[in-house]
C-alpha cells in the first residue's frame, strides 16, 4: 500500500519511518527542482550528516569538474551504485523524459525516490539570479528568464514513473525535513514508499515567473479581480530588460482601474490567453456597432467548441467605444466572463505595462505583411523590431481579408524578451475604407461575414497553438489533470475538422471561405475553423531546420504519436515495440510514411549512437518492407528511405517516400531540397557511419536554400512550379551516387497488396 504522509507529521516521526529489521537497497535520489531551487544544498547537507555513502552526480561538473552529457551523469550514477553507493541525481529533472534514464537505474539493484523541490518560483528566481560562482553559471541576470522556461515545462513526478517514494518539499522546513530523512538512513534502514508531502492538487501547478509579479494574497492565490500588481523588492526581481524604478510601477494602478469592472469575473490563471485588438474598425473604418456584434458571436461560438482558453479584448483608451459596446453585448449574451475580458492598455506593452501574461497577441495586419499604417500594426512591428518582420516574412508575403497567420516571435525580439509574447498571429478584416485596397463598399453582408472569418481564423489558430501546449502537457504524465483532458477533448473535433477540411485547402484560400460546416449568421456555410489548417501546415512544414536547443511547440506531434500510438489510431499503422509507422500528415509525394522511434529521448539524428544501431536496422527493415509493399502495388513507384539532417519535427523518424514528388504539400524549395540535396541523409549511409564512427554526418541547412534541380538529371529550373513540370517528364535515369543501394525498386513478379494506405 502506498502511503501518504503529510510533511508536518513527518518531521516529527523521522525514526519510526524506517522499516527496521528490512535490508535496505541502494538508494538512486532524483532531485526535482528548478535552479535556485536548493538541490545542490540538499545534496551536500545529505552528504555531510550521512550515515551511508552517497554521490553526488551533477552534470555541471560530470566531467572532470566540467559540463558533461547525460549520457555520462548515468554511466557514473551506475559505476556508484555497482561500488554500493547510493546516489543522488542533482540535475533540474523538470520533464518526465529528463528523469526517465535515470528512474531506470533502480530495479532490482536499487530503489529509486524523487524528492521534489517545489518551491515557489520567485524563491528560485530570486537565488539563481543572486547566486555567484555556480557550477553551471546560472545566474545573474540571465537566470530569471531561464528559470521561468524551465517552470513553464515541469512536470512533477509521479509513482508511475518507476519512483517507489517522492517527497514534496514546498518550503525550507519540508527541506529540512527530507534532508534528515535521508541522513538519517542507516545502512539498513529503508523507506516506505509512497507520495509525502504533497499538499493539495493545486499546489501541483506552482506560479510561473509571471504570477510571481501578479498580486497575490496570504494564502498565495492570485487576486482575480484586478490586473495583477508587480512585486518589487529585493527578494523578488524584476525579469530580464524590466528596471526598477522603470514606468511599470507607475502603470500599474492606472491599469487596475481600467480592467473593465463588468467583467471583473476574470480568472487569471495559467490558462492560455490571447490579447487581441478590434480588427478593422479603426483604419478600414467598419461599423463599430455591427464590429461588436461580431465580436461577440465569434467569441462566444469559440467558447462554445473550445474549453480552458482566455481572450482579453484590448483597446488603447478606456473612454474606447469599441471596449463599451463589447462588454454591454458580451454581458447581453451571456459570454462567460470567466474566460473573456476587455482591458484598455497598450497591447504591445501587457505585461510591463499592465502585468497580464498573454504569450500571444492578435495584430490587425495589412495585407502586404508589413509595418506601418499607424494604429496597432504600426506599434506591434514597432515593439517586435526586426526579428519579428524577418519571422514574419518566413511565414509567408501576403494574407487575405478574413484570414489569419501565425508566427512564432523569435526570442530575440524586444517583443518576446520583454513582454513574454511568444506568437503573433496577424489578422486581415474586411475593408470599408475606399482609400485602401479591396474596399467592400459599406457591403456589409459581405464585410461582417469576412470580419467572422477573421476573428474565427485568428481564434482557431489560438487554439491550436494552446492545443499543442496542452499535449506537450499530457504526454509528460500529468494524466490525472483534468483541464488538459478537457481542452483535448474539445480540440479533438477541431483537428477532426481541419483534416476534414484539407482537401479543400486551395479553394478556402481563394475565396475567404472556410470549409466546415457552423451555423452562424453571418455565414451560413462557413464560419468554422478555416485557420486551423493553415496553422498546422504551417507549423510543421515550417521546418526551420534550425539547431534544436528546443523544439517549438508545433514539433511534438510525432513524439507523442510514438509515445500514445494507441491514440492514434487513424494515422499509425503499424506498431512494434521499437518504432511506429504512420502515414506523413503532408506527404511531399505519393507515398510517404514516417517510420518513428519509441525510444524516449532519441530526438533527431543527432542524438544517434552506437547503441542504437539495431534500432535503425530494425527501423529500416520496416521502411524496407513498407517501400516493397507500395512498389509491388504501383511498380512506378520508387523509393529512398533516409533522415532529415535537422528535422522540424521531434523523435527520431525514417522518411520512406517515393521519388515522384508528386504532393500539392510540396510547396516550397526548403521541402524539395530536404529531400534531394545531401541533407537528407539515406538510412543505408547512416548506418555505415554509426558502426564505423558511432555518429551520423550532419550536413548543413544553407543546404535548404540551394538552387532547384531535377533529382533525375539534375537541371536547374528557377521556381518550384517549373521543376515540377519537369520532372514529370523527365525520363533521365537516377544519378550514380544513388545507385548504391539508396534507391528502392519494385521487386519483380512481386504481388502482394498493399493495405490501410
Ligand atoms: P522532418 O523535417 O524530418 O522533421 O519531417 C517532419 C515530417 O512530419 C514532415 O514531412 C511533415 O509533413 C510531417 N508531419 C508534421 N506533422 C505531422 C503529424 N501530425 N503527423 C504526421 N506527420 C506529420
Amino acid at each position: 500500500m502506498l502511503s501518504s504522509i503529510p510533511m508536518a507529521e513527518e518531521a516529527d516521526t523521522v525514526s519510526s519511518l524506517l522499516d527496521e529489521g528490512k535490508e535496505g537497497k541502494p538508494l538512486v535520489v532524483i532531485l526535482v527542482g528548478a535552479p535556485g531551487s536548493g538541490k545542490t544544498t540538499f545534496c551536500n547537507d545529505v552528504i555531510r550528516a550521512a550515515r551511508r555513502t552517497w554521490t553526488r552526480i551533477c552534470q555541471d561538473t560530470i566531467a572532470n569538474g566540467k559540463a558533461g552529457t547525460k549520457a555520462q551523469c548515468l554511466q557514473s550514477a551506475a559505476n556508484a551504485l555497482q561500488e554500493g553507493k547510493n546516489v543522488l541525481i542533482d540535475r533540474c529533472n523538470l520533464e518526465l523524459e529528463q528523469r526517465s534514464e535515470f528512474v531506470k537505474l533502480g530495479g532490482a539493484r536499487a530503489d529509486v525516490h524523487a524528492v521534489v523541490l517545489d518551491l515557489p518560483a520567485r524563491v528560485c528566481i530570486s537565488r539563481s539570479v543572486q547566486r555567484t560562482g555556480h557550477e553551471g553559471n546560472l545566474q545573474g541576470g540571465k537566470a530569471a528568464a531561464v528559470v521561468n522556461r524551465m517552470l513553464q515545462k515541469k512536470v512533477l513526478p509521479n509513482l508511475n514513473e518507476g519512483f517507489s517514494r517522492i517527497t514534496f518539499c514546498q518550503n525550507d522546513d519540508d527541506v529540512k525535513t527530507a534532508v534528515n530523512t535521508y541522513s538519517f538512513l542507516g545502512l539498513f534502514d529503508s523507506l516506505p514508499p509512497g507520495i509525502i508531502g504533497q499538499k493539495s492538487g493545486d499546489a501541483k501547478v506552482q506560479q510561473g515567473i509571471m504570477k510571481f509579479f501578479k498580486k497575490v494574497d496570504t494564502d498565495g492565490n492570485c487576486s482575480q479581480n484586478s490586473a495583477p500588481k508587480h512585486e518589487n523588492n529585493e527578494n523578488n526581481p524584476r525579469p530580464m530588460g524590466i528596471e526598477k524604478g522603470s514606468e511599470v510601477g507607475k502603470d500599474e494602478q492606472k491599469n487596475d482601474m481600467l480592467l473593465n469592472p463588468s467583467v471583473s469575473d476574470f480568472q487569471w490563471n495559467d490558462a492560455p490567453t490571447l490579447a487581441f485588438p478590434s480588427i478593422s474598425t479603426s483604419d478600414f473604418q467598419f461599423n463599430m456597432d455591427k464590429a461588436s456584434d461580431v465580436i461577440v458571436e465569434a467569441v462566444a461560438d469559440f467558447f462554445s467548441k473550445v474549453d480552458k482558453v482566455k481572450l482579453i479584448l484590448v483597446d488603447l483608451s478606456s473612454k474606447s467605444k469599441m471596449l463599451s459596446l463589447v462588454k454591454v453585448k458580451a454581458s447581453e449574451k451571456n459570454v462567460d466572463t470567466t474566460r473573456f475580458s476587455t482591458y484598455a492598455g497598450d497591447i504591445t506593452r501587457l505585461y510591463t505595462g499592465g502585468g497580464l501574461h498573454c504569450n500571444v497577441i492578435a495584430n490587425a495586419s495589412n495585407w502586404r505583411l508589413k509595418p506601418g499604417g499607424g494604429g496597432v500594426n504600426a506599434a506591434i512591428f514597432s515593439a517586435g523590431g526586426e526579428a519579428l518582420e524577418i519571422a514574419t516574412k518566413e511565414q509567408a508575403d501576403t494574407i487575405s481579408p478574413g484570414s489569419s497567420i501565425i508566427v512564432p516571435v523569435p526570442r530575440t525580439s524586444p517583443l518576446n524578451q520583454r513582454e513574454g509574447v511568444t506568437y503573433v498571429i496577424h489578422v486581415l478584416g474586411p475593408n470599408m475604407n475606399p482609400q485602401r485596397p479591396n474596399c467592400l463598399k459599406d457591403d456589409y453582408v459581405k464585410g461582417c461575414k469576412v470580419l467572422y472569418e477573421a476573428y474565427s481564423s485568428l481564434f482557431n489558430n489560438f487554439a491550436s497553438i494552446a492545443l499543442s501546449q496542452n499535449y506537450q502537457k499530457e504526454y509528460s504524465g500529468d494524466s490525472k489533470s483534468e483541464p488538459t483532458k478537457s481542452v483535448c477533448k474539445s480540440f479533438e473535433a477541431v483537428v477532426e475538422c481541419q483534416r476534414s477540411s484539407s482537401e479543400q485547402k486551395s479553394k478556402r484560400e481563394v475565396s475567404y471561405g472556410s470549409d466546415c460546416n457552423k451555423k452562424s449568421k453571418y455565414n451560413g456555410d462557413s464560419g468554422g475553423l478555416p485557420g486551423m489548417l493553415e496553422k498546422e501546415e504551417q507549423k510543421s512544414e515550417r521546418s526551420d531546420h534550425s539547431a534544436k536547443s528546443s523544439w517549438g511547440s508545433w514539433a511534438h506531434a510525432l513524439h507523442q504519436i510514438a509515445m500514445h500510438p494507441e491514440k492514434h489510431n487513424l494515422d499509425v499503422v503499424e506498431i512494434s515495440d521499437d518504432f511506429v509507422v504512420l502515414n506523413d500528415l503532408y506527404p511531399k509525394a505519393k507515398k510517404h510514411i514516417l517510420v518513428t522511434s519509441r525510444l524516449p529521448g532519441l530526438d533527431c539524428l543527432a542524438d544517434i549512437r552506437r547503441e542504437h544501431l539495431p534500432m535503425l536496422q530494425k527501423m529500416h527493415a520496416a521502411g524496407l518492407k513498407w517501400a516493397e509493399q507500395f512498389s509491388s502495388h504501383d511498380p512506378s513507384l520508387v523509393f529512398r528511405l533516409g533522415y532529415h539532417s535537422v528535422p522540424s519535427m521531434r523523435q527520431l523518424h525514417l522518411h520512406v517516400i517515393s521519388q515522384d514528388f508528386d504532393s500539392t504539400h510540396l510547396r516550397k524549395k526548403k521541402h524539395w531540397n530536404s529531400f534531394n540535396t545531401p541533407f537528407f541523409r539515406d538510412s543505408i549511409d547512416v548506418q555505415e557511419e554509426i558502426k564505423m564512427n558511432g555518429l551520423a554526418t550532419i550536413k548543413d541547412e544553407k543546404l535548404l536554400s540551394s538552387e532547384l534541380r531535377c533529382h533525375h538529371c539534375k537541371s536547374a529550373h528557377p521556381n518550384l512550379p517549373r521543376l515540377k513540370s519537369h520532372i514529370a517528364t523527365c525520363k533521365a535515369p537516377f544519378p550514380s551516387h544513388l545507385q548504391n543501394g539508396q534507391l528502392i525498386f519494385a521487386l519483380s513478379g512481386s504481388s502482394d497488396a498493399v493495405s490501410a494506405i
